[in-house]
């Protein structure tokens, strides 16, 4: 059934986050570690690394997984943007350490008119280069696949394995699959073939082994459309019925669940009891 949660706020400090996942009855949640459209932040402070790893055993929250800045571009061209992504990103791999989170989940990178193989490649140079930052790190970073909006790459099952392939460490890697960008993307869930299909093209391309986490979103825009815009679940494109097989697929029980969905707490408490309604 998968571990179902939300993407929930740590307004006034990370430790606040796993009490408001609890609340909405979540087994686990993502967060931000820092504020998301700023570059730097100051580093966590000892009580709330403390207080968070606490407040995770308190409420009963069973993974948290940390998403990284809006800002960061590991695929830039432009030298300057590249070299504060890395840090930033090095930045963002400390956090998630310091918590004790299995994952952080990043968007792999625009290459903003180099070209996809320029970018993909760029993208590469810029995880090693952040792993080399952080050696002792226990965090697997997970890409995320993208809907391919503008020139965001990730939005095929391809350029995800290529990245994964370039990249030395390839046990410090994995992937999370997000509903509505791989539908936008143009990979087809919505019937039970369909989505038998999808996942058999990603085993094939990357490898079920690596998908760690899931967003689950539903898509305000049609298949292929490109366009990253979520929807509550099952009032979207993508429907019910995919979010159904989800739930219930087997090979997903331990992968957090992570929803996204406009509109904040009340509309992810309606969302979570509607998944929970769904496993059989
Ligand atoms: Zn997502
Ligand atoms: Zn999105």
């Amino acid at each position: 059934m998968g571990l179902l949660g939300a993407h929930v706020s740590a307004q006034g400090g990370v430790q606040n986050a796993p009490k408001r996942g609890a609340e909405l009855e979540c087994d686990a949640i993502a967060i931000f570690t820092k504020n998301q459209r700023q570059w730097r932040a100051r580093p966590l402070k000892e009580e709330e690394i403390e207080g968070f790893k606490e407040n995770m055993k308190r409420y009963g929250i069973k993974i948290a997984l940390s998403h990284d800045s809006y800002l960061i571009n590991l695929g830039s061209p432009k030298e300057e943007t590249y070299k504060k992504s890395v840090e930033a990103f090095v930045d963002e791999i400390i956090r998630a350490d310091q918590l004790d989170l299995p994952y952080l989940v990043f968007h792999p990178g625009s290459h903003l008119g180099e070209g996809e193989e320029w970018g993909l490649k760029k993208i590469a140079e810029g995880i090693e280069e952040s792993l080399s930052k952080v050696p002792e790190s226990r965090v697997m970073l997970l890409l995320e696949t993208t809907a391919g909006q503008g020139t965001n790459l990730g939005y095929r099952f391809e350029h995800l394995a290529e990245i994964m392939d370039m990249v030395g460490e390839k046990n410090r890697m994995g992937v999370c699959f997000d509903t509505c960008h791989v539908f936008a993307a143009g990979y087809d869930i919505r019937s039970e073939e369909a989505y038998h299909e999808t996942f058999d093209e990603f085993d094939s391309v990357i490898g079920l082994d690596k998908l760690k986490a899931f967003h689950l979103n539903d898509s305000k825009f049609p298949l292929g459309s490109k366009k990253d815009r979520h929807e509550h679940i099952g009032e979207g494109e993508i429907g019910i019925e995919p979010f159904r097989l989800l739930v219930n697929d087997p090979r997903f029980r331990e992968h957090p669940m992570i929803l996204e969905t406009p509109g904040g707490d009340v509309w992810y408490s309606a969302n979570l009891k509607l998944l929970r309604d769904l496993i059989e």
